[in-house]
């Protein structure tokens, strides 16, 4: 089962980036440096080479070697904080709310970042206290959407957008907008919050 899990969620995470990979490149043109459906989609296209490995390990090891890959792999910002987000995510014992709170906690930590700055914790801080108010998956997946069309108005205070200052406002967080794609994807596998 738990191999079944961990295949479900790596197909249909790297279909989602690979699907939106332009969508994500053009956000990131109008804010940034236009590599970021590039740079997720080499991280996943690196995660679906490992599949069969990962789908032999236990959930929390497959996401700390997720997590490696993607700190390995993929260059620019986004790499190191999501693959710290999904190391994070594996060494958590606890379930989704925990797995998260973990996420989280990490992209804090490596990003030196928080809500409101205009990035994808944007997304995965009101998913977050969605999850922790005990929202099924519809409400997170449309927590998820709300949260990406949020950013638009906000001031990017960190990453490549904050050298923009106001002119960043205006624009789709491409960030927020992968995380709220990776977001709707996990809910597709899991169906429900465990
Ligand atoms: P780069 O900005 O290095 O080109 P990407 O384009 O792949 O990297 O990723 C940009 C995204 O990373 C942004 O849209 C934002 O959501 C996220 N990001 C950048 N810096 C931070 C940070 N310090 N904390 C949280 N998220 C960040
Ligand atoms: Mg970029």
């Amino acid at each position: 089962m738990s191999s079944d899990l961990i295949g479900a969620l790596i197909d249909t995470c790297a279909a989602a980036i690979v699907t939106h990979a332009e969508e994500l490149t053009q956000l990131d043109a109008a804010i940034g440096d236009g590599d970021h459906g590039l740079n997720m989609k080499r991280g996943f296209d690196a995660i679906v080479a490992t599949r069969s490995e990962l789908c032999a390990l236990s959930l929390e090891d497959a996401l700390q070697k997720a997590g490696m890959t993607l700190v390995m792999k993929v260059g620019g910002a986004s790499g190191p904080l999501y693959g710290s987000a999904l190391m994070a995510m594996g060494k958590s014992a606890g379930g989704a709310r925990d797995k998260l709170q973990a996420a989280v906690d990490a992209v804090k930590a490596r990003g030196k970042s928080d809500a409101g700055e205009k990035t994808m914790l944007d997304v995965l801080v009101p998913v977050l206290d969605a999850l922790a108010d005990g929202a099924d998956c519809q409400r997170l997946r449309g927590v998820a959407t709300d949260s990406v069309a949020a950013t638009r108005d906000m001031l990017a205070t960190k990453g490549r957008a904050s050298f923009l200052g106001e002119r960043s406002i205006g624009h789709i967080d491409p960030g927020a907008r992968s995380s709220c794609l990776l977001v709707h994807a996990v809910c597709d596998v899991v169906g429900a919050p465990q």
